[in-house]
């Protein structure tokens, strides 16, 4: 017998095979007649299996009771056509064997419908779920694109640090890392001492190291988990979460905004194609304007306008904000959203932001006002992608670490980058699970990461 996964048994395997195969009972149905239907799931799809098992299967009757929600068995038998329209083929099985049975008393998935609240508190059953079932085939079909994008375009994957002392966003959100025991004598702990006598912190963003390879070996990407110590309770921000970020040398702003908009676009064509079930799944139970919304990406080129453009129609919107924005103002959620969502429908580009509101590597626009920077806003997440052209001339750079009031000694590796061999690139960082909202139109970022670690969870 061949042991193919559920998902092969349903949409490839002829029938008449003999076939071998394992799961999770989702649910047993007990004929009158003396038979039983067995819903079976392996994890590889959506879908369940129908078995049917007849009385006469040895030990029908002893091991038929411990098929219960939740329980893993093994059943070997043929795969037959089914006579109903629902599915392809059904299984009629020769044996039954229960690997691990779940007692239905306690096992805490039944058949109802979880919240994901209540599915956030045991995470080491959630994946047994359609949802986060769906999530997790999802998430590997984005991680392969990822990969399958830069390579096919001759990026270099490159593995960035996780620990380093370089705070590249400038926004205080680090992680310390330290070797030293606690304070017993009640003094505080010396954490600029932390790392075997230095500093050292968790990484916030790969990009200052990627650019050392991306002006050296041509374009990289590096893909990889990153930390954040925003003590933060909102839907779109995670203590740790993964982030894709490419660097390209030879590259302007104007590059870097097509690399955004292609990549975005080549990921949700991806799971279109290799995600259809989950797609459908996402669109009919989650929330009804997936498909409509991965179509309209596809279909529409990002529309690109400025910061100032931006503030202008916020501001003759005619609308009471929660946070009035003016010229030098961060955009917020509201504002992202309304743009998105209101008022142009689609995806956007923002750029050229106001350089006293973004970090020191960005590149300094001739109006002295403003850097090459770019964010991509899409509806129902807000910032996917921030990005920017890189500053890559050394008198500028210098100039705008004294504005920012940071060390040039700190930096003095990143501005050798300047001293020789400058040249002009740019890069960006998408958050893989901001990705996967988008996809999957799930509301809570908690949700879209296998082990959430957030201000209270960190347990497993
Ligand atoms: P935000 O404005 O949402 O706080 P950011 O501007 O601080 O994001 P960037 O430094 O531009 O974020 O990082 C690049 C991308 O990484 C963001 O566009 C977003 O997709 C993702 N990202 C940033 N912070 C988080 C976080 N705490 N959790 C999950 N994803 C994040
Ligand atoms: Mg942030
Ligand atoms: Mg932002
Ligand atoms: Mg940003």
């Amino acid at each position: 017998a061949v042991n193919p996964r559920v998902a092969s048994l349903l949409y490839e395997v002829a029938p008449g095979t003999q076939v071998d195969v394992s799961g999770w009972v989702r649910s047993r149905r007990d004929s009158k007649g003396g038979f039983s239907f067995i819903e079976l799931n392996d994890g590889s799809c959506m879908s369940n299996l129908q078995i049917i098992v007849d009385a006469d299967v040895p030990n029908y009757e002893d091991s038929i009771k411990d098929v219960t929600t939740g329980a893993s068995v093994r059943v070997t038998g043929e795969l037959k056509e089914s006579p109903g329209a629902k599915q392809r083929v059904e299984m009629q099985a020769k044996t039954l064997e229960v690997l691990g049975t779940a007692d239905a008393e306690s096992y805490p998935l039944q058949k109802k419908r979880h919240s994901f609240e209540f599915l956030r508190e045991i995470a080491h059953l959630r994946p047994r779920t359609n949802t986060f079932g769906a999530i997790a085939r999802v998430r590997n079909c984005v991680c392969r694109a990822i990969h399958d994008f830069f390579q096919e375009r001759g990026f270099l994957n490159v593995q960035t640090p996780i620990i380093t002392t370089s705070d590249c966003e400038g926004a205080g959100e680090m992680f310390t890392v330290t070797t030293l025991p606690p304070s017993t004598d009640g003094k505080p702990v010396d954490y600029t001492q932390d790392f075997f006598g230095k500093h050292a912190s968790l990484t916030v963003s790969g990009q200052l190291e990627g650019e050392i390879y991306a002006t050296a070996v041509g374009p990289i990407y590096t893909f990889g988990p990153t930390f954040r110590a925003e003590n933060s309770h909102t839907t779109r921000h995670l203590a740790e979460f993964w982030m894709v970020e490419p660097e390209v040398p030879f590259c302007d702003l104007d590059g870097n905004m097509q690399l955004a908009e292609d990549f975005i676009k080549t990921i949700v064509r991806r799971c279109l194609d290799e995600c259809a079930e989950d797609m459908q799944f996402f669109n009919d139970r989650i929330d009804k304007t997936v498909l409509e919304t991965m179509n309209n990406i596809l279909e529409h080129e990002f529309k690109r306008i400025s910061y100032t453009e931006a503030v202008e129609l916020i501001l003759n919107s005619g609308k009471e904000w929660e946070y009035p924005v003016s010229w030098g103002s961060n955009l917020q959620a509201e504002h992202e959203k309304w743009l998105t969502e209101e008022h142009f429908k689609q995806p956007i580009i923002v750029f050229d932001y106001p350089r006293s509101i973004k970090p020191f590597y960005m590149y300094c626009n001739e109006d002295g006002k403003t850097v090459r920077a770019m964010d991509v806003l899409v509806p129902g997440v807000g910032e996917i992608i921030g990005g920017s052209q890189r500053e890559h001339r050394l008198d500028v750079l210098e100039a705008r670490f004294q504005e920012c009031g940071l060390d040039p000694e700190e930096y003095w590796w990143y501005l050798d980058l300047r001293r020789y061999g400058s040249v002009p690139h740019a890069g960006f960082g998408l958050g893989l699970e901001r990705m996967i909202l988008l996809l999957t139109g799930m509301q809570n970022i908690r949700d879209v990461i296998p082990f959430p670690r957030t201000p209270n969870n960190a347990e497993f």
